[in-house]
């Protein structure tokens, strides 16, 4: 086992991918970068399936994260948590904001939220992920009308009242902390305001991916959150929602993206650059792993900024 950090963090580290396509070179890099900061601190690597998502989530992409996480040689502590499973776990979480008044249902659908901007006719402001803020007044509604909408069939998510929640909490932070010591640590102030009313359920969905994820980190007793870049503007929503919850606070750090030839970050559609399309063409776990720019052995990535 290589020395502890110096501060002997011995983190419990995951890797939770979304079985909504097949894994990419990016999923490869985030993987192994989980492992070894495990086996660097003398900690814990779990894998965790975010299948929160029922109505995207297939069982062929769940069996091809397992082949294909094998056949890059990660081992991974069991059981495995998947968030098909976890459904009462985040039930309890949405009632404990409902009793905090935080939630409301809202109604509006995509399109009509598209046509409410539309209508608007101003550029619009939208979340770090692209998508445009909400728009609607239905965090005003009385209790009855939301009874008798809700009564009436029709589909709704609920939606964080993000000022109300906002102000009931102190300034947020969070800890951006390198395993390897690479790094120097920093502490930054969090944003959660500019994610807008974040849907966290929907009615035939249990729970989002920002809830499930803080409530399975915390349910899993994850220390050490390392991730893409890509998910970096989200740490601030989920220190608001670990907040609210009264939730442990992880140490976070978010690792470069891989690129695909066209220079833009790789993503599931990008089915050329699938590990599993690459293993196709001949492709060994070793040359994939190398051409990520980590060494082939057990160590510590070999990139200056990784
Ligand atoms: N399930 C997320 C994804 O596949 C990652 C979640 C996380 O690492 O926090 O993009």
């Amino acid at each position: 086992m290589p020395a502890a950090k110096s501060d002997d963090i011995q983190g419990i580290f995951r890797f939770a991918p979304s079985p909504t396509g097949y894994l990419h070179r990016g999923h490869a890099l985030s993987a192994h970068l989980n492992q070894r900061a495990a086996q660097a601190t003398g900690g814990r690597f779990l894998l965790r399936i975010e299948n929160v998502d029922t109505t995207r989530a297939r069982e062929e992409f769940e069996a091809a994260i397992f082949a294909d996480l094998a056949w890059l040689g990660l081992a991974w502590e069991t059981p495995v948590l998947f968030q098909r499973d976890r459904f009462d776990a985040y039930a309890d979480a949405l009632a404990g904001l409902d009793r905090l008044g935080l939630l409301y249902p809202s109604f509006m659908t995509r399109n009509a939220i598209a046509a409410a901007i539309a209508e608007a006719g101003e550029e619009w402001p939208r979340d770090p992920d692209g998508a445009p803020l909400y728009p609607g007044n239905e965090r005003d509604w009385s209790n009855a009308r939301r009874q008798a909408e809700m009564a009436s069939g029709q589909p709704y998510a609920l939606r964080l009242d993000m000022a109300r929640a906002m102000s009931g909490v102190p300034e947020l932070y969070w800890r951006s902390v390198d395993p390897f010591g690479v790094e120097p640590e920093a502490t930054h102030v969090a944003d959660p305001a500019r994610w807008g009313d974040v849907v966290l359920a929907r009615k035939e969905v249990g729970g989002s991916y920002h809830l499930a994820v803080v409530v399975d980190d915390a349910f899993q007793g994850v220390t050490d959150i390392v991730r893409g870049r890509d998910l970096e503007a989200a740490t601030s929503l989920h220190r608001l929602l670990q907040t609210l919850l009264g939730l442990p606070e992880p140490r976070y750090f978010h690792h470069r993206l891989i690129l695909g030839p066209d220079g833009r970050k790789l993503s599931k559609s990008s089915g050329s650059e699938s590990i599993r399309a690459r293993r196709e063409r001949g492709e060994t776990p070793k040359e994939l792993i190398a051409g990520l720019g980590l060494s082939v052995g057990q160590d510590r990535p070999t990139t200056p900024s990784w």
